[in-house]
């Protein structure tokens, strides 16, 4: 199914991941209508339409479907009973949605996929949480099945005897307990899978987080990553294949001293792939685009030996005009008004 430029690409979600899509669509000459239920979406910024819905909206929903010729989704807190509907337009699939959403269900997969996990056990008990410190030990994360992002919805147990706490301080929702895992570094494999199965993959960055939040992505990553690359590649690839994957796909993976362990999936364009705006020949956006509209994928090759991208979190995005006075500083800003704590208001991108 190829939908040549000119087409409606319907975009679920309307933060930043959508605006920058967005951009990358109308480069290619396609219109994009945005859906979310946002008074002010950061992607609506730069749509030809948006609809504001709800999310679960079936008439909205299925208005949308009509309006567009394919549609994709920025985020992966949907309803995926909702969005089944829109069939074969939703690139990627339902599948690889509702797998992603729930944390329990994720583990589940990637562990039959042959791939590794942090040792982890479902909690929905206080029992549950007692069993799960005597089986994986101290520390231990208590994660909220669904609905997490930036670290929210995610409890430490640090000390014996805390575990019912941390589920208590994530509201006892369904929740996943995983072991703490001692990591020398995190980084990700970003991939683009098209509709006939063929991958392409960039190269491999370093990512570095505080409170739970990206805060930078670099690349060239230190050997201890690089020499873990393929194997993560291998998993990531393999992942995709299983979910019958078209667009980006994301794996965040801990470098551990015994190899990669798989941290998550995110069915998506991903914070840590902005570098490939300017870093790369075809940027994740872009890629994304040409993947579910049936387009050849582009080169993923890294055009600088060094790069750097360092979010913009809160009041960060104050310092806007001295990163604009910086002529070697590629500025990109959401949209999104008023900084809050932790929110990622934009994000600045540097070639060494
Ligand atoms: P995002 O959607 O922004 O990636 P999230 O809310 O899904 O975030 P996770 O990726 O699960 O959160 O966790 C956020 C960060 O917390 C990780 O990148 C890592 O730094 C730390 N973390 C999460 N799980 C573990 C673990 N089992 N052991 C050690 N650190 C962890
Ligand atoms: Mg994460």
């Amino acid at each position: 199914m190829r939908i040549p430029p000119g087409s409606t690409i319907g975009i679920i979600g309307g933060g930043q991941l959508g605006r920058m899509l967005a951009g990358a669509a109308a480069e290619l000459g396609y219109k994009c209508h945005v859906l979310a239920p946002d008074a002010d979406p950061p992607a609506a910024d730069v749509a030809a339409h948006c609809t504001r819905a709800d999310y679960a909206d079936c008439d909205a929903l299925g208005r949308f479907a009509d309006a567009v010729d394919v549609a994709t989704y920025e985020f992966e807190n949907l309803p995926a009973d909702a969005l089944a509907r829109l069939g074969a337009k939703l690139r990627p699939g339902v599948a690889s949605l509702e797998i992603a959403q729930d944390r329990a269900v994720e583990k589940d997969f990637i562990e039959r996929t042959g791939g590794r996990v942090a040792r982890w056990a479902r909690v929905d008990s206080d029992d549950d949480a007692r069993a799960a410190e005597a089986a994986l030990g101290l520390p231990l994360v208590l994660k909220g099945r669904r609905l997490g992002y930036d670290g929210k919805g995610q409890a430490w147990a640090r000390e014996a005897g805390s575990a019912v706490a941390a589920w208590n301080a994530i509201g006892r929702e369904p929740a996943v307990a995983e072991a703490g895992i001692a990591f020398e570094a995190e980084f990700s494999i970003i991939l683009a899978r098209a509709a006939d199965g063929a991958t392409a993959v960039w190269d491999v960055p370093l990512n570095l987080h505080a409170e739970g939040i990206l805060r930078r992505s670099q690349l060239p990553a230190p050997a201890l990553v690089e020499a873990q690359a393929d194997e993560a590649i291998a998993t990531a690839t393999a992942l995709a294949a299983a979910l019958g994957h078209v667009g980006v796909l994301t794996v965040e993976f801990f470098a551990c001293a015994d190899g990669p362990i798989v941290n998550e999936i995110a069915p998506r364009v991903h914070n840590s792939g902005h570098w490939t705006i300017e870093g790369a020949v075809t940027s994740q956006f872009e890629q994304h685009i040409r993947a579910i509209c049936g387009l050849p994928l582009g080169s993923t090759r890294r055009i600088a030996p060094a790069v750097t991208m360092d979010n913009l979190i809160g009041d960060d995005v104050l310092g806007w005009e001295k990163i604009a006075a910086d002529p070697e500083a590629k500025l990109h800003l959401y949209g999104k008004g008023a900084p809050r704590p932790g929110r990622k208001m934009g994000h600045v991108t540097r070639l060494g």
